[in-house]
């Protein structure tokens, strides 16, 4: 859900009404559905603080007001909803929209926030996502006994988080930790190895990497050791704060200076061209049950069907190697899932999700590809604001931002233009299968597409906040025909690749009959 609530260029006050206008009508919708509310406790280290909670369609919704207090913040609407001030970092969310903003990340909620009386509301997921992104605490709810948790994330271990990325011939090694952390480089023959003094949780033991400088990551024991393609690669480590970071960057002893001979960056080679490997990724899993509908439907159960049913689909229909991000009801990180495809080196990338809405009548599938802009003004608001405060400070390093955005841009700058025309095949299936034809392709920045070297999309396939569909999605005849439509999108997308590759010929311009739907036959059906 990505509708804007005001625009740019209309006058502050006009803004203002417009999402009052939108809070006063959440409120009324918020007035027909059942909901039970009480006092709840907030215990964190320093204390017990009461505030006001609410459940309402099984989802528990806390106080944003109140919650922040009690974590020693402040909270101000503006013209897109709130933003939250605690410890200094900024974060923000807005009435019709289930991804909330914490700097240039996303905090997913199962559901978007309401407002109640004028006061908001939001799932206590979004304060989880708040403190797990940005302070070494994590929040938990205890249903029985109506108490917010925030307690220190396990202790002493640091989790390490790397990804590569050729930033204009410099191979950039960047470590993202979960703390501040020490460690030492060690240079080895024909690796680099970061020795951290401290225990760390690695997200992988080893991973090939396709890079002019570096081969390898591995992990062992407090070591990570990256492999280098030569001897003479030399490399040159800084770190950055907010989070923390290593960031090494390799380059050949004797090669020109950088920006001179820009290197293309992010394009693999293949031993076959083509759609020949594609990976599945089924939203959610294990504790992370995603949306959930008034029946009491789990997004990850109808996305872990829907993705079974698709790799099927497509393993008899296009002869690719179909692999899935999970195949049972298990967590798994979003790192992990675009480090996955990277490693089968995946040619194509599809998130399956169920959308939720705060009404009932929101129907229909939404497809998205990953933009490096922000996607509307709750995502820039934040940014803005971050960037503007770490600029005041002089201690704040002004290239931490630019540098995060570059290796954004370049996980996937390569596949824009692909992944727009694979979420466009995607949305055009959908809707016709579906019958909802109102719904669009959509950019935002999705952190489970960062990181996908390879055309990446997402799509949401229904709402399982409306009645209808949620019964609907939980039918095998439905899921079928959702699946069929991904299919047929897969398969168009392929072909159409394919042929402007030059490894399959076109389609003649007026076929007598049309063609069976096999791998390689061109695309005969077309969409409105
Ligand atoms: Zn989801």
């Amino acid at each position: 859900m990505r509708r804007r609530v005001a625009c740019d260029n209309r006058p502050a006050l006009m803004k203002r009404l417009f999402s009052l206008g939108a809070v006063v009508v959440l409120a009324l919708a918020s007035i027909v559905l059942a909901q039970t509310s009480g006092q709840a406790t907030l215990r964190t280290p320093a204390g017990d603080k009461p505030f006001t909670y609410v459940q309402q369609s099984g989802q528990t919704y806390v106080s944003a007001s109140e919650v922040t207090a009690a974590l020693g913040g402040t909270i101000a609407p503006d013209s897109n909803g709130y933003r939250i001030t605690i410890n200094n970092v900024v974060a923000a969310f807005g009435p019709d929209t289930r991804y909330g903003v914490v700097r240039d990340d996303l905090i997913e909620m199962p559901v978007p926030p309401i407002a109640i009386e004028g006061t908001p509301y939001v799932p206590w997921q979004f304060f989880q996502g708040l403190l797990v992104k940005t302070s070494s605490m994590d929040v938990a709810w205890d249903a029985n006994a109506h108490v917010l948790l925030v307690r220190p994330l396990a202790q002493n271990v640091i989790s390490v988080q790397p990804s590569v990325a050729n930033v204009e011939g410099i191979s950039k090694v960047v470590l993202t930790l979960s703390a501040a952390a020490e460690y030492t480089i060690l240079k080895e023959q024909l690796a680099y190895v970061v020795r951290f003094k401290s225990p760390i949780q690695p997200p992988f033991a080893e991973q090939t990497v396709e890079d002019p400088s570096i081969s390898k990551l591995s992990f062992a024991g407090n070591d990570l050791r990256i492999q280098l393609t030569a001897p003479d690669v030399v490399a040159d480590a800084y770190k950055l704060e907010n989070p923390p970071r290593i960031v090494l960057d390799f380059r050949k002893a004797a090669a020109p200076i950088p920006g001179q001979l820009p290197a293309m960056p992010g394009l693999k080679q293949q031993e076959l061209p083509g759609i020949r490997t594609i990976v599945i990724d089924p939203g959610h899993g294990g504790k992370d049950v995603g949306a959930s509908g008034a029946d009491g439907l789990l997004e990850k159960d109808v996305t872990l069907a829907i993705a079974r049913k698709l790799a099927a689909s497509l393993a008899a229909k296009t002869g690719a190697r179909i692999v899935l991000t999970r195949d049972e009801d298990a967590v798994v990180s979003l790192d992990q899932r675009t480090a996955l495809a990277n490693q089968y080196k995946a040619d194509l990338f599809l998130s399956v999700h169920l959308n939720s809405s705060v009404g009932k009548v929101a129907k229909g599938s939404e497809t998205y590809f990953l933009s490096v802009e922000a996607s509307d003004e709750l995502a820039k608001k934040a940014a803005e604001t971050e960037n503007a405060s770490a600029a005041a400070a002089p201690v704040a390093d002004p290239s931490a931002s630019d540098l995060k955005l570059i290796l954004w841009d370049l996980a996937q700058q390569t596949y824009l233009d692909e992944s727009s025309r694979f979420a466009q095949a995607i949305q055009e299936e959908m809707n016709a299968a579906t019958g909802v034809a109102n719904r669009g392709v959509k950019q935002a920045p999705f952190k489970v597409l960062v990181g996908a070297t390879m055309p990446a999309a997402l799509v949401e396939v229904g709402f399982i906040s409306n009645p209808d569909e949620e019964k609907k999605l939980t039918s095998d005849q439905y899921q079928t025909l959702l699946v069929d439509a991904l299919t047929r999108a897969v398969q168009r997308y392929k072909t159409d690749y394919e042929t402007r590759i030059g490894i399959v010929q076109p389609a003649p311009a007026a076929p007598a009959a049309p063609a069976p739907a096999t791998a390689t036959a061109p695309a005969t059906r077309t969409v409105p």
